[in-house]
C-alpha cells in the first residue's frame, strides 16, 4: 500500500461507540440541504430557496454543478451577523420576494440550513406570516414547501427522502367525491441519476403502464444545450402531478432502509390517500429488478414484455460468463445507505463479497436491510454506520479488498491501496458522465456489472509483469 495522502495519515480520534463516532474524517455523507436542493430540482418550476447563509448555497451549488455539469440556481436568504443575531424573518421574506419576481416560479422550496435550525427559526410561523401579509396585500405568492434539514442530524439522503415527503405532505390531495379516477402509479425512486430516471420510465412504458416519477431530474440536471439561459430548466414532476398523487393506483418507494422509516412520501399516501405501497429495494441486480417487474405485472395483469425478457436473460448469460473473474473477489461499499444496500445484496448475487459496507447514516436499519435480502452474507461483512473515510482506512490491512465502489470521495483510498475505484453515487466530480451513470433495471445492472468486471480485469492487467492481452 502506497503512503497515504496527509488528510488520511491520522484519524481523527474519536469517542463514543465503534459504531457511532462522535467525530468524523471526510465522511460518506455530504449536508443535508444539498439532498433537499436535488429534489426540489426535480419538481417543475420550482426555485431551492436556503434559509441561511450564502455560503450554505454556493457550496451546493459547486457540488450539484460538478457532479451533473447543468447550471443549478439555488436561492438563498443570506443570513448576516444581524440575521443570526436577531432571527432571520425580514431576510427570508425579502429572499421569497426577490424569487417570485425574478423566477416566477410555481413553487419555491425553501429549506433550513444548521444556521437556522440552531437558532431554531418557526418556519412554520414565518412562512404562514408572509403568505398572509402577501394575500392582505393582494399579491399573488407562489407556494411554499418547507423541509427542515438540519444537516448535523442527517445525510444528504435523508435530506433528499424528508424533501420529497415534505412535497407529498403538502401537495397530494386525498381522493374527493366526484374525482376519484386513478392516476398512474407513483414511483419514488430515491436519489438516482437521470439517466436511471429516464430508465424508470421506459422500464414502466415496457409494461404499457405510465408512472409519475418523484422527483423527475432527468431532464432539469441533463438537459441539452441552450441559446439563451433560462432561469428555469424545463422538465420536473409538476406540481399538479404532486396534487394528484393521493389517487395513485398504487405507490412504489425505492429503499430497503427507508422501508424502515416510520414517515415517508409512501406511507403518508398510503395512511392519508388509501394508496396501496409497495416498499422495494433500488433496483440493482436480478434479485431487486425482478421485484420491480412482479409489482408491475400484478399492476397491469401482463406478462413480461419481451424486451425486458430479453435484457434479463442477457444479464443471466453475462453473470455466467464472467463468474470465474469474480468469483470470491472482496469489495468495500460506501455511500448513502440505501444505495450500499442494494450495491451490496448486487455484489452476493455476483458473488463477490461486501466486505465492508460502511454508510454516513445512522438509521440502525442497515445490516437487517441487506441480510434480509442477502442471507447468504451473514456472518461475512462488516456494516458500519456513520462511517468515514478514516473509518474505513482502519479495516483495510485486515479486509485486503480488490475494489472499492462508491463515490469520487473514496479515490484517494483507493488509489493509495492501488485497486480499482468503479464510481457510482454522489458525488462523482473526477469523471464526465455522473448524470449517465445507470445502476437500475436489468440494462443498468448489465452496465455496472460490465464496468465491475472490466476494473478487475484492468487491474489485473496492470499489475501481470507479462501483461496477457486474453484473459
Ligand atoms: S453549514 Fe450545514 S447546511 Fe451549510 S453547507 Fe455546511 S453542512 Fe450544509
Amino acid at each position: 500500500m502506497k503512503a497515504l495522502p496527509p488528510d488520511h495519515a491520522h484519524p481523527t480520534p474519536r469517542g463514543g461507540t465503534p459504531e457511532f463516532p462522535s467525530a468524523s474524517t471526510n465522511p460518506c455523507k455530504l449536508c443535508t440541504p444539498l439532498g433537499a436542493c436535488l429534489a426540489f430540482k426535480g419538481i417543475a418550476g420550482t426555485v431551492p430557496l436556503l434559509h441561511g447563509s450564502q455560503g450554505c448555497a454556493t457550496y451546493i451549488r459547486r457540488y450539484l454543478i460538478s457532479h451533473f455539469r447543468e447550471p443549478v440556481d439555488i436561492a438563498s436568504s443570506n443570513f448576516s451577523e444581524d440575521s443570526a443575531v436577531f432571527g432571520g424573518r425580514r431576510n427570508l421574506h425579502h429572499a421569497l420576494d426577490n424569487v417570485g419576481r425574478q423566477y416566477h416560479p410555481d413553487l419555491v422550496g425553501v429549506a433550513t440550513t444548521c444556521l437556522s435550525e440552531t437558532m431554531g427559526e418557526n418556519m412554520p410561523m414565518l412562512l404562514g406570516e408572509y403568505h398572509r401579509e402577501s394575500a392582505a396585500d393582494g399579491l399573488a405568492r407562489p407556494p411554499t414547501v418547507h423541509v427542515s434539514t438540519p444537516s448535523y442530524k442527517g445525510t444528504h439522503a435523508e435530506g433528499f427522502n424528508d424533501t420529497v415527503r415534505a412535497l407529498v405532505e403538502s401537495l397530494a390531495l386525498p381522493p374527493r367525491a366526484g374525482l376519484n379516477a386513478p392516476t398512474p402509479p407513483a414511483l419514488l425512486p430515491g436519489m438516482v441519476s437521470p439517466a436511471d430516471l429516464r430508465h424508470l420510465r421506459d422500464f414502466a412504458a415496457a409494461w404499457q403502464s405510465p408512472v409519475t416519477l418523484v422527483p423527475d431530474y432527468s431532464e432539469t440536471l441533463d438537459g441539452g444545450t441552450w441559446s439563451d439561459y433560462e432561469r428555469m430548466p424545463t422538465g420536473g414532476t409538476t406540481v399538479t402531478d404532486l396534487r394528484a398523487l393521493g389517487r395513485a393506483a398504487v405507490a412504489i418507494e425505492c429503499g430497503l432502509v427507508l422501508a424502515g422509516a416510520k414517515a415517508t412520501a409512501g406511507t403518508h399516501l398510503a395512511r392519508r390517500c388509501e394508496v396501496p405501497l409497495h416498499r422495494l429495494g433500488l433496483p440493482i441486480g436480478l434479485r431487486q429488478t425482478d421485484a420491480l417487474s412482479d409489482v408491475f405485472a400484478d399492476l397491469t395483469g401482463r406478462p413480461t414484455p419481451l424486451r425486458l425478457a430479453h435484457e434479463r436473460a442477457r444479464l443471466v448469460d453475462a453473470y455466467v460468463d464472467a463468474h470465474k473473474y469474480l468469483s470470491g473477489r472482496k469489495a468495500i461499499v460506501y455511500g448513502e445507505e440505501d444505495l450500499v444496500a442494494s450495491l451490496a445484496i448486487f455484489l452476493a448475487e455476483i458473488g463477490i463479497v461486501p466486505v465492508l459496507c460502511a454508510a454516513g447514516g445512522r438509521s440502525g436499519r442497515l445490516e437487517k436491510a441487506i441480510l434480509t435480502n442477502a442471507p447468504e452474507l451473514a456472518n461475512r461483512i462488516e456494516v458500519r454506520e456513520g462511517s468515514d473515510f478514516a473509518d474505513i482506512e482502519e479495516r483495510i490491512t485486515a479486509l485486503k479488498p480488490d475494489l472499492l465502489i462508491g463515490s469520487s470521495k473514496g479515490y484517494k483510498l483507493a488509489r493509495a491501496l492501488d485497486v480499482p475505484l468503479v464510481r457510482c453515487g454522489f458525488p462523482v466530480h473526477d469523471r464526465l458522465g455522473a448524470q449517465r451513470i445507470q445502476l437500475l433495471g436489468y440494462a443498468g445492472t448489465q452496465q455496472l456489472f460490465d464496468r465491475i468486471v472490466n476494473a478487475l480485469l484492468e487491474a489485473k492487467q496492470a499489475h501481470s509483469e507479462i501483461g496477457y492481452s486474453y484473459l
